[in-house]
C-alpha cells in the first residue's frame, strides 16, 4: 500500500528530530551499533534470504550474496570512517591567515532518502544506508514496490538491536518515492534513467543534492589474444546472473574475428546447459519479459540468428549476426540475452562500445595486460573489468560511478561516507584587538595601511612590494 505523503512526512520528521543525537555520538559509538547490526544480519541471514528468494525469484546462491556484501561494507566503512570524518586543520595559506584558527569539520546531511530497485533489494538499500548512518545521518529507505519485504524485515532489525531510531522504511510505489524526495536533505537513488531524471528535476527544485546510480548497456570486448574459455564463462555469467536483471549485466559482446567462432560456440554450449531454478532464477518484474521479447524479436526480424532461445522467449538467449543498431544493442534489455558481434580489430570494438548513451561499466579480455589496459583507458564507462566481470562491485575501495546517462555522483570508494557530509568551515580569531583593519570606520589612514600590508604580502619583487 502506498503511504500518503503525510505519513512519509511524519516518518521523515521523526527521523529528523532524532538525528542530532545520533550525530553527536562519537563515530566509535555509531560504528559499534553498526557492528551489532552486522551480528543481527548474520543471525537472521536465513530468514532474510528466504524473503528475498520469495519476492525476487532468485536462486539460493544468488540470494546468498546480498548479506555478505552488506557485511563487507559495514566492516570496511566502519574501519575507515574515523579517519574520513576526522576534523582537519589546514595550513594557513598566507601570513594573514595565520592570525586565524582554521578548522574543517564534516557535518552530515540530516535525513538521507535511499530509493532502490527490485533487483538487489537488500544489497542496494543497505549498501548506501550503512555509510550514511556512519556519517551521522538519519536514513529513510524506500524499497521497490515489487520487493518491500526483505528490506522492511532488515530495517526492523535495527530497532530490534535497540539502536537509536534513525533508520526507517517507507513502502509504496513511485508516489512514496516522490514524497521521500520532497522531504529529505539528500537523495541516494538507484533505478532507471527515466526515474533518475524525474528525481534530478525534483531535487533541483528543492536545491538538494542527489546521487543517481542508473541503467547500463555494458559492453564486453574479447581481443584475439584472450583466454577464450574464461571469456566465454565470464560472458555467460555476466549476461545471465540474476536472470540478466543487473545494471552491470554484459548486454553486448564485441569479439575480434580470429576468436569469434570459438567464442560463439563455447558461449552457445554453456548457455544451453544452464539449469532453470538452479543457475537461473525467474524474472522478478514480469514487465521486463516484454522488453526482452521486443528486443529479441526486433533482432530476429532484422536478420539476427538465435543460437539459443526458449519456447516462451523469456529464457537465456544468445544472438549472433547482430547489427549494431538493433534494439538489443542500444537499449537496456535487463534480461538474459547475449548478443555477439564480430569486429575487425580493437579500434572498431572500442568505437562500437562507446557508441552508447550509457557508460556504467565494461569488460575487456586479453592475455596482454598492457593491451587490455590501453583499451580500458579508451572506454567511456565508470569502471572496466579486465579478464573479469562484476569484479569492481566487490572491490569496496573503488568508486562505482556511472558515466553519461548511467548516473551522477559516485557510490562506495573513498567518498562513500564523506559524500553524506557537508564540509563546515570554522574559523576563530587568534588575536582579538577591538577592531580589525578592514572593519569600520573607514579612514584614509587605515585604507593606506591596508594597501601597504596587502602589497607587502601579495606582491613579488622589491619595486612592487615597496613601490
Ligand atoms: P525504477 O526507476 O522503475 O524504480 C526504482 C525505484 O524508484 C523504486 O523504488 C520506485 O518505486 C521508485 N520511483 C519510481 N518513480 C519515482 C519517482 N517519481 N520519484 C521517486 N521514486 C520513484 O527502476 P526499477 O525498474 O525498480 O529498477 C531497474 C533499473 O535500475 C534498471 O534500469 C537498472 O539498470 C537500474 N539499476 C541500477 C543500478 C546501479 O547501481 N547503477 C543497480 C541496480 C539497478
Amino acid at each position: 500500500m502506498t503511504p500518503t505523503a503525510e505519513s512519509v512526512t511524519r516518518v521523515v520528521a521523526a527521523l529528523r528530530s532524532r538525528q542530532p543525537e545520533w550525530e553527536a555520538l562519537p563515530i566509535s559509538a555509531r560504528a559499534r551499533w553498526l557492528s551489532r547490526y552486522r551480528d543481527w544480519l548474520w543471525d537472521n541471514q536465513s530468514r532474510l534470504e528466504a524473503l528475498l528468494i520469495a519476492e525476487t525469484g532468485k536462486p539460493a546462491v544468488e540470494a546468498g550474496l546480498e548479506i555478505p556484501y552488506i557485511v563487507q561494507a559495514i566492516n570496511y566503512h566502519s574501519r575507515r570512517a574515523p579517519r574520513v570524518l576526522a576534523d582537519r586543520r589546514p595550513r594557513p595559506h598566507g601570513v594573514l591567515a595565520m592570525t586565524k584558527r582554521q578548522l574543517i569539520v564534516q557535518r552530515p546531511y540530516s535525513v538521507v532518502g535511499v530509493i532502490t530497485p527490485w533487483n538487489f533489494p537488500l544489497g542496494l538499500s543497505l549498501l548506501d544506508a550503512v555509510p550514511a548512518l556512519l556519517a551521522g545521518c538519519a536514513v529513510v529507505v524506500k524499497p521497490s514496490e515489487l520487493t518491500p519485504k526483505a528490506v522492511s524485515a532488515a530495517v526492523a532489525g535495527w530497532a530490534e538491536i535497540g539502536a537509536p531510531q534513525v533508520l526507517d522504511v517507507v513502502c509504496g510505489d513511485g508516489r512514496a518515492g516522490n514524497a521521500v524526495v520532497a522531504q529529505v536533505d539528500f537523495v541516494q537513488f538507484t533505478g532507471s534513467v527515466r526515474t533518475g531524471r524525474a528525481i534530478a528535476r525534483a531535487a533541483a527544485d528543492r536545491l538538494i543534492p542527489c546521487a543517481l546510480e542508473l541503467g547500463g548497456k555494458d559492453a564486453m570486448i574479447v581481443l584475439d589474444d584472450a583466454d577464450v574459455t574464461r571469456a566465454a564463462n565470464a560472458a555467460v555469467w555476466g549476461a545471465m546472473a540474476n536472470c540478466g536483471q543487473m545494471c552491470v549485466s554484459v548486454e553486448r559482446v564485441y569479439v575480434e574475428s580470429a576468436v569469434y567462432d570459438e567464442f560463439v560456440s563455447q558461449v552457445t554450449a554453456k548457455v544451453a546447459a544452464l539449469r532453470p531454478g538452479i543457475d537461473m532464477g525467474r524474472f522478478t518484474n514480469p514487465a521486463q519479459i516484454e522488453v526482452m521479447r521486443r528486443h529479441v524479436d526486433d533482432a530476429l526480424s532484422r536478420g539476427a540468428t538465435a543460437l539459443v532461445r526458449s519456447h516462451g522467449g523469456d529464457g537465456p538467449t544468445v544472438l549472433a549476426g547482430v547489427d549494431h543498431h538493433m534494439l538489443c544493442m542500444t537499449e537496456e534489455t535487463f534480461g538474459p540475452t547475449l548478443p555477439v558481434v564480430r569486429v575487425r580489430d580493437e579500434h572498431e570494438a572500442v568505437r562500437l562500445a562507446n557508441e552508447s548513451r550509457y557508460g556504467l561499466s565494461a569488460v575487456v579480455f586479453s592475455r596482454d595486460r598492457h593491451r587490455a589496459e590501453g583499451v580500458a583507458r579508451r572506454i567511456d564507462a565508470g569502471a572496466v573489468n579486465i579478464n573479469d566481470v562484476f569484479a569492481n562491485l566487490f572491490t569496496l575501495a573503488l568508486p562505482q560511478a556511472g558515466w553519461k546517462e548511467s548516473g551522477l555522483g559516485t557510490r562506495g570508494g573513498s567518498e562513500a561516507v564523506s559524500k553524506f557530509c557537508r564540509p563546515q568551515a570554522i574559523v576563530a580569531a587568534r588575536v582579538t584587538p577591538a577592531r580589525e583593519l578592514t572593519w569600520y570606520p573607514y579612514t584614509p589612514l587605515r585604507g593606506a595601511a591596508m594597501r601597504r600590508v596587502s602589497r607587502l604580502i601579495g606582491a613579488r619583487g622589491f619595486r612592487r612590494r615597496f613601490g
